[in-house]
């Protein structure tokens, strides 16, 4: 079997259109929903993620507003910005881009944000509610990961589903996300990590494997069920000397291997990545529609 790929760059184009329509009927009510992002330093990788994100808001109709901040900005300086943030009333969502520099308390400022305007997902009143099931921002990587599956008709319910990884912004909420009672939850999960004993045998049981390791290669055919559906959350750099930048991206399946025994499976780049930004813009025009009753 050659398993389709699932298109995760259509599947966050899609959502986007319908984010873009939402906007509409909203800013003909009068709201305008608004995204501050905050950035302090200048690391090139936050750069770029900070500056597609803007972009992204910017195409579906969503103000954004641009915080970057010197990297010797103090504690007290961002703890005062996000005070600010919390009480104007333009902005429906505040996203910190992690990593802060050392010498900020990264735990200080995300408990700072107003959960209400918690897009991200991360403060402890969201997971709190996600985890007893009562509606709350969800973090966004797992979130988009429940979105491509359900969009590319996976059945859920009943499914054995086994996750490689336990970060608490991928593989813990992603569990909590699947076991939910809900048409978006109801199947039953294993979380493997590095303590795990005999992974391959966990992973061989599953109807559906997330791969969140951050290492190329955790997931091989030989562990993968015959017709299975395979998410890879991984992005790996590993060197190829026959590209220009002098590597290249990967995830954590050996993906042309496990391709030939999947049903469905998604690429990297191009299959989880584009739905992270995409479940931020959700999770933005949530808040404004929360924030307009
Ligand atoms: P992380 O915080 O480093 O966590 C990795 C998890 O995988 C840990 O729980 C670790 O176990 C487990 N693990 C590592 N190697 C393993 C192995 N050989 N066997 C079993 N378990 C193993 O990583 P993360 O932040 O969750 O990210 C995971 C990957 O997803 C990274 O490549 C990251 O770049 C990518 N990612 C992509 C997106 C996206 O939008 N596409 C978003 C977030 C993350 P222990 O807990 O025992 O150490």
């Amino acid at each position: 079997m050659t398993a389709k790929i699932i298109d995760g760059k259509q599947v966050a184009a899609d959502m986007r259109a319908e984010l873009k329509a939402e906007v509409e009927r909203l800013k003909a009510k009068g709201i305008v929903p608004g995204l501050a992002v905050v950035l302090v330093g200048d690391d090139p990788a936050s750069k770029s993620y900070v500056t597609a994100k803007e972009k992204a808001c910017e195409e579906i109709g969503i103000y954004s507003d641009d915080n970057r901040l010197p990297a010797e900005t103090t504690q007290q300086e961002l703890m005062s910005l996000v005070d600010k943030l919390n009480r104007d009333s333009r902005i429906h969502g505040i996203l910190v881009q992690l990593p802060l520099p050392r010498h900020i308390d990264e735990n200080k400022v995300l408990l700072a944000i107003n959960p209400d305007k918690d897009v991200d997902g991360f403060h402890p009143v969201n997971v709190g509610k996600m985890v007893v099931g009562e509606k709350a921002f969800l973090p966004c990587t797992p979130h988009g990961i429940i979105q491509l599956l359900l969009r590319s008709k996976v059945k859920l319910e009943g499914a054995e589903v086994v996750i490689v990884g336990r970060s608490n912004i991928v593989g813990k909420p992603l569990a909590n996300m699947l076991i939910q009672k809900s048409p978006t939850g109801n199947a039953t999960v294993t979380v493997c990590h590095t303590r795990t004993k005999n992974m391959a045998e966990h992973v061989k049981r599953a109807d559906i494997v997330i791969a969140a390791a951050g290492r190329p290669n955790t997931i091989t055919a030989d562990m993968v069920r015959n017709g299975a559906v395979v998410i890879d959350v991984g992005v790996n750099r590993v060197e190829d000397t026959t590209r220009k930048k002098g590597y290249r991206l990967v995830g954590d399946v050996d993906f042309d291997a496990v391709k030939e025994k999947a049903s469905l499976i998604t690429p990297v780049p191009g299959g989880v990545g584009p739905m992270t930004i995409t479940m931020l813009l959700y999770n933005t025009v949530e808040s404004a529609k929360r924030a307009a009753h």
